[in-house]
């Protein structure tokens, strides 16, 4: 059985919650209204270091201070180590920008057809919803657009969403987030599912959320209900570290998952935090636990104000290199650099080829052992193609992109924009006079064939006096 994670104290050994029923803990509307947003309130929870009271007054200036008070009573109030405090309490190090920090470093405002969805890749939309969560994660990559202004996202810019999905055929896949993307109410939540149910290529929804982790009170019965209503629906969430396993929020994914939302899970590698191999292996396998699939690690995003939580790339590949063949294969999650400037999701993982010849593929496995794997040597590939061209209609012709278009002989390179190489070719063609040994081996091939046909003549003309 796994073991979650018991808090310290109970909410009504907190001043500021004493009188709080267990009714009104467990109702979401009342954890959502009364979140902490103040100094004085934090205060009444934790003892604040220095550090934090200063990151608490600029926190105007960045993403505002906001947590539920169900994951407020998860902190410690002695210690400024604790990860959950960590995660939601500013320090006065957000306001520091560093030399590669961007505001929207993903570029989702760019590939944005129409304001809060982002088409990037070829079959799916990442349609934000809110910009409101019921916890400011202090590391957010959305800073630019979580807690900011606004009750939401007006009913005009979801319709207006929505119709392009319609519009656009090759949407088979919408993923609603935000902010939170359970930080709407039922009723519009409904709405929008059962718009985008009623568009025929839109094949799965997912949600992104929050929620089961910061504000579990919202995964009620009633959500479930509607969820299951406009199945496939999928939802993935963000647990970061075992210390956020409690029993409520395992109640949460479970309730998800028995009402047939497969649930995912995406954490981030954050300094202090969760930047170490074994404790991300107890992350990996209490998700499992409780039927929440480990899907990403992300790498943290470039945004402004973050820098205090980045850990190397090659923490990112050590984490990996702990859990691939150390754990069952279905925890362990892939590790995702969102690359900056809006390439999206590259995925990263230790070398496991080591060397390679016609014949064979030197392969190592998690243990260090080294191992071949012969090639085979009568391969025929494409003789599925035909039968499932026949059975489905579909044969792989519609063009691809990227380096599969490559492998698909459909482009023989690709080549960057503005290399400078091929300005200067491009100059060099314009001059008149330029010569290159192209064009003397041009001449020098005109010339040999000219002697050649001149030699052919010649034979034949001798062929034609014999003959004679
Ligand atoms: C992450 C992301 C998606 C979903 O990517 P998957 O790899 O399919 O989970 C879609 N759109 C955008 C803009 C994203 O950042
Ligand atoms: S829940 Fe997601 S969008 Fe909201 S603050 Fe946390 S990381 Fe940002």
């Amino acid at each position: 059985m796994v073991q979650l994670y018991q808090p310290k104290r109970h909410w009504k050994d907190i001043e500021l919650w004493k009188d709080v029923t267990d009714e009104q803990w467990n109702d979401w509307l009342w954890q959502l209204t009364h979140t902490i947003r103040t100094l004085d309130d934090l205060k009444k929870v934790i003892q604040l270091t220095p550090e934090e009271e200063e990151g608490v007054k600029i926190s105007t200036k960045t993403i505002p201070l906001n947590i539920t008070p169900y994951y407020a009573s998860l902190m410690n109030p002695g210690d400024p180590r604790c990860p959950i405090r960590m995660q939601s309490v500013p320090i006065s190090k957000e306001i520091e920008k560093m030399k590669y920090d961007m505001e929207d470093p993903l570029a989702e405002d760019e590939d944005s057809p129409v304001p809060g969805l982002t088409h990037r890749y070829p079959d799916r939309v990442l349609f934000l919803v809110t910009n409101q969560c019921s916890m400011y994660c202090r590391y957010c990559t959305r800073r630019r657009f979580s807690g900011q202004i606004g009750m939401g996202v007006p009913k005009k810019q979801l319709d207006a969403a929505i119709q392009y999905i319609a519009q656009t055929k090759a949407v088979r896949d919408v993923l609603l987030s935000g902010g939170d993307g359970l930080l709407i109410n039922d009723q519009i939540l409904e709405y929008i599912l059962k718009n985008l149910r009623a568009i025929p290529h839109v094949e799965i929804i997912r949600i992104g959320t929050r929620a089961p982790v910061v504000f579990p009170q919202r995964i009620t019965d009633k959500l479930c209900s509607i969820l299951r209503k406009y199945h496939p629906v999928w939802l993935n969430t963000h647990f970061n570290t075992s210390l956020e396993l409690t029993e409520a929020s395992k109640t949460a994914c479970e309730k998800l998952v028995d009402a047939g939302v497969p649930v995912g899970n995406q954490a981030v590698i954050l300094s202090g935090i969760n930047d170490s191999a074994h404790i991300m292996k107890k992350l990996m396998h209490d998700l499992v636990a409780i039927r929440v699939r480990p899907y990403y690690v992300y790498q943290c995003d470039l945004s402004e104000g973050i820098g205090h939580f980045r850990a190397p790339i090659s923490k990112g590949l050590e984490i990996m290199e702990a859990l691939r063949g150390h754990i069952t294969g279905f925890a362990v999650p892939t590790f995702v650099v969102d690359a900056p400037g809006g390439g999206g999701k590259i995925t990263l993982q230790p070398n496991y080829i080591l060397s390679q010849s016609p014949e064979k593929i030197v392969l190592r496995n998690f243990e260090g052992v080294i191992t071949t794997y012969p090639e085979p040597s009568h391969y025929v590939a494409g003789q599925a193609d035909d039968y499932f061209a026949e059975m489905t209609g579909i044969d792989g012709s519609e063009p691809s992109i990227g380096i599969h278009r490559l492998m698909k002989d459909e482009e023989m390179h690709l080549v960057p924009k503005g290399l400078n190489r091929l300005e200067r070719r491009a100059m060099y063609e314009q001059d008149i006079g330029h010569q290159s040994l192209k064009d003397q081996r041009e001449k020098r091939d005109l010339l040999k064939e000219k002697k050649w046909q001149a030699e052919q003549a010649k034979q034949q003309a001798q062929v034609d006096a014999d003959e004679m």
